[in-house]
């Protein structure tokens, strides 16, 4: 299955928490690659979205919607930080 450009999470995100995460950096609890969200690999489902490391290919991520409501878990994510909060810029 071909993922898709992970910047497709910027409307999903935007959604949830106000304000788009593909720029934010994150760190994958499994391989400690560190990436921005935008780079991850990203792939459809029928409910929402799994982000993969673009490294080690483990789940970071799922935004599931149900019923009109969006529901999101950084799961595989160490930590996450947003750009427009800690002040970080590529
Ligand atoms: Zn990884």
């Amino acid at each position: 299955m071909d993922n898709l450009d992970g910047n497709v999470l910027a409307g999903p995100t935007s959604d949830i928490f106000g304000f788009d995460l593909t720029s934010s950096q994150g760190q994958c609890q499994f391989c400690e690659d560190i990436a921005v969200l935008g780079q991850s690999m990203v792939y459809g489902m029928p409910m929402g979205f799994v982000a993969r490391c673009r490294r080690c290919g483990h789940v970071l991520m799922v935004i599931m919607e149900h019923a009109g409501r969006k529901s999101f878990s950084a799961q595989g994510l160490r930590w996450l930080r947003p750009s427009e909060i800690g002040g970080f810029h590529e």
